[in-house]
């Protein structure tokens, strides 16, 4: 009896314990449904789950593993237990392992599966899966992922009560973790939304900066920041629209720098950039806060002022000329620039923005032509100004057909009283405009490109010339006027070879280079100057004092004559500084074993000066103006001045001492 009582007991007691478990489970149940539901943070909902469902069955390890919203890969996305750190935030693919299983059959898995399954299947997952349970977690609408326990703690196996606890568990958190999906996929959404939006912002400032960039592009010169010729036109047009309700007057200034593109073409853009910027700047200090400058383009300026008397804007365009006269420092360049200025008024030049800019730049290019610094409009400008246009297309025509035609003017040598040579000088017959001096088409053949074939035009005929010249027994050299430019063209040096070759005349040519020669690249300055005195060439420093000199370079290199600009030479009777010039640059040249050659002598008793001064070469009118070929030989024969004979040839001498 005894024993029956102590075996019920024993049951009771199990019994008990088993209660005690179940009210246990069942806590933890609705306790985790509480603690999940109340949680929208999905890791944090799925890592509770892992904890509690790791508790509920014992399991050392427990995962949970969740299908990504393509369906093609599940991920660990929470763990608790062993290992996990190493499992968790890993993704495999679909199909992979007991997982896989579980997505295909939709079914729990644990060790008691393996009676189900055919021979081959069960020999494969008991391997491989002895140790696991797994129960899919599906929600309302979608199936989710799954919970994975492996190895039950104290080495049991997984019971069938672990399952249905795991699934019951499961069925109850897998709603909570389709709305923490929900809430989390919500949340991303607005994420992105909101990246986008700073996107769309940037994008939009971006947009702005850009339109704002295009707007000062299009009014604006991107180089000096002054308004363009778009700006300008409208600031004359609000100007004329002013001055036409208050019948006042309105002055359009264009303001081209004068031998800019030279300083350009020797020292690159950059330095005239530079030079640019710091001119506009200089201008602009000198103009009130009504004008208006702006840039219209390479060298060219324009000030409109308002409103405009005639002294007041002759007053600005001085000031504005003045504010040029200290050199400009750009690096080691000391750059002197001056510049040509065009004016034009309301109502008296023009009506419109379009005539008075027209008739500013006319003016402008009259100015430059009659070397005065300053110009009004008038109607005389208007017809050079029209002629200056036709003159382009003439001028690609007239070397076509050869139409240019070379002068000489005689050199003659003080100490033989001999002549030594020639100077050829261009000249261009017209049909309508009569004789076109060089000083009018060599600056058009320049800007238009067309200058080094005119160079070579005029060295063909010259020496030609000058071969024909030696045939008839006149030894004579010839000097061709060179822009440095034309010089340093990669081609030169081999095409003039090729010539001196041709003609057979070796060191009777002599290039005349303007000083301004110092400011290009000196050391490819040297480089050809070495290779065109190897073939025979000399060199002459034309329009000497005018320039800007090197005294240390022009030592350097191999010149063999200096020519003394002729507006000294013609000043030095009346002017003493001029004389002075002549006569320290004499006195330079000699000292650099330089021959000195001063033209522009109109009269002898400039002549007997020089003589004095110890020149060697004079040029001018006097001896002769420039003259066409059958002009000049009859010159020649008339022998005032007998031609030095082959011997006593001077051309290209160094004076002793
Ligand atoms: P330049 O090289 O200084 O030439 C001397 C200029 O002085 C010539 O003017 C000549 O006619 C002038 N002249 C000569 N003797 C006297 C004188 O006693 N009194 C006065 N008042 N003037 C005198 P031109 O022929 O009008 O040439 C002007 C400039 O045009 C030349 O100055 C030269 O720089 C350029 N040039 C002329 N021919 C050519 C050429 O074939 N090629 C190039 N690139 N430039 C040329
Ligand atoms: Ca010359
Ligand atoms: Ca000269």
């Amino acid at each position: 009896m005894s024993d029956t009582i102590a075996k019920l007991e024993h049951q009771l007691q199990i019994l008990q314990a088993e209660l005690r478990q179940r009210e246990y489970e069942i806590d933890l149940l609705r306790e985790t449904a509480t603690a999940v539901g109340s949680e929208l943070n999905l890791d944090k909902v799925l890592q509770l789950i892992a904890e509690r469902a790791r508790e509920l069955i014992d399991a050392e390890t427990l995962l949970i593993p969740i299908l990504n919203r393509e369906c093609d890969e599940y991920t660990y996305r929470a763990g608790a237990g062993r290992g996990v750190e190493e499992i968790v935030g890993e993704s495999l693919p679909l199909d992979f392992g007991v997982c896989g299983w579980v997505w295909e059959h939709k079914r729990p898995w644990w060790r008691g599966m393996l009676d189900e399954l055919s021979e081959a299947e069960k020999n494969r997952w008991e391997k491989e899966a002895g140790t696991l349970i797994m129960v899919p977690l599906i929600g309302r609408e979608h199936f989710l992922g799954g919970i994975a326990g492996i190895n039950k703690r104290g080495g049991e196996e997984f019971s069938r009560q672990d399952l249905n606890l795991l699934s019951l568990f499961a069925s109850q958190v897998a709603i909570a973790i389709e709305n923490a999906m929900a809430v989390h996929r919500l949340d991303q959404a607005r994420e992105e939304a909101e990246t986008y939006q700073n996107e769309l912002q940037q994008l939009n400032s971006r947009l702005q900066a850009t339109n704002q960039e295009l707007e000062f592009l299009s009014l604006y010169d991107p180089l000096t920041a002054l308004p363009n010729r778009s700006l300008l036109r409208d600031r004359i047009q609000q100007g004329l629209a002013a001055a036409q309700r208050d019948g006042g007057g309105l002055a359009v200034l264009v303001i081209d720098l004068d031998r800019f593109k030279e300083i350009n073409d020797a020292l690159g853009h950059e330095v005239g950039d530079q030079l640019l910027k710091q001119v506009s700047n200089r201008f602009a200090a000198e103009l009130r806060h009504s004008d208006t400058i702006g840039r219209l383009g390479g060298d060219e300026f324009a000030v409109v002022l308002a409103p405009a008397e005639t002294q007041a804007v002759t007053r600005v365009a001085n000031a504005l000329l003045e504010a040029l006269a200290t050199p400009f420092i750009i690096g080691s360049h000391r750059l002197a620039v001056t510049a040509s200025i065009g004016i034009a008024l309301y109502p008296e030049h023009g009506e419109d923005a379009g005539t008075l800019f027209q008739h500013a730049d006319a003016a402008m290019y009259a100015a430059k032509r009659d070397r005065c610094s300053v110009g009004f409009y008038n109607s005389e400008v208007e017809e050079n100004s029209l002629g200056r246009l036709t003159l382009v297309s003439d001028l690609r025509h007239a070397l076509n057909e050869s139409e240019f035609e070379l002068y000489y003017q005689p050199k003659l040598d003080l100490a033989s009283n001999n002549i030594i040579g020639v100077e050829a000088l261009a000249r261009w017959p017209h049909r309508k405009r009569g004789l076109v001096m060089p000083d009018s088409f060599i600056p058009a053949l320049e800007q238009t490109g067309l200058i080094q074939q005119f160079n070579f035009w005029v060295l063909d005929a010259a020496l030609e010339q000058c071969a024909a010249w030696q045939a008839r027994g006149w030894s004579l050299g010839v000097a061709v006027n060179l822009p440095v430019t034309s010089l340093l063209d990669p081609n030169f040096v081999g095409e003039l070879a090729q010539r001196l070759e041709r003609w057979e005349l070796w060191d009777k040519l002599t290039l005349e280079i303007t000083e301004n020669l110092f400011l290009s690249d000196y050391d490819r300055l040297t480089e050809v100057f070495g290779q065109l005195r190897d073939l025979g060439v000399n060199f002459s420093i034309d329009d000497f004092g005018t320039g800007h000199s090197s005294l240390s370079r022009l030592r350097q290199l191999p010149v063999s004559e200096l020519k003394i600009d002729r507006s000294f030479v013609m000043g030095m009777a009346q002017n003493a500084d001029d004389a002075t010039i002549v006569r320290s640059t004499i006195d330079l040249a000699h000292n650099l074993g330089h021959a000195v050659v001063a033209e522009g002598v109109e009269n002898d008793s400039i002549l007997q000066q020089l003589k004095q001064l110890d020149c060697d070469i004079i040029q001018g009118y006097h001896i002769s103006r420039p003259l066409p070929v059958a002009e000049f030989e009859a010159f020649v024969e008339d022998a005032a001045w007998p031609i030095a004979r082959p011997q006593e040839q001077h051309l290209g001498f160094l004076k002793p001492g």
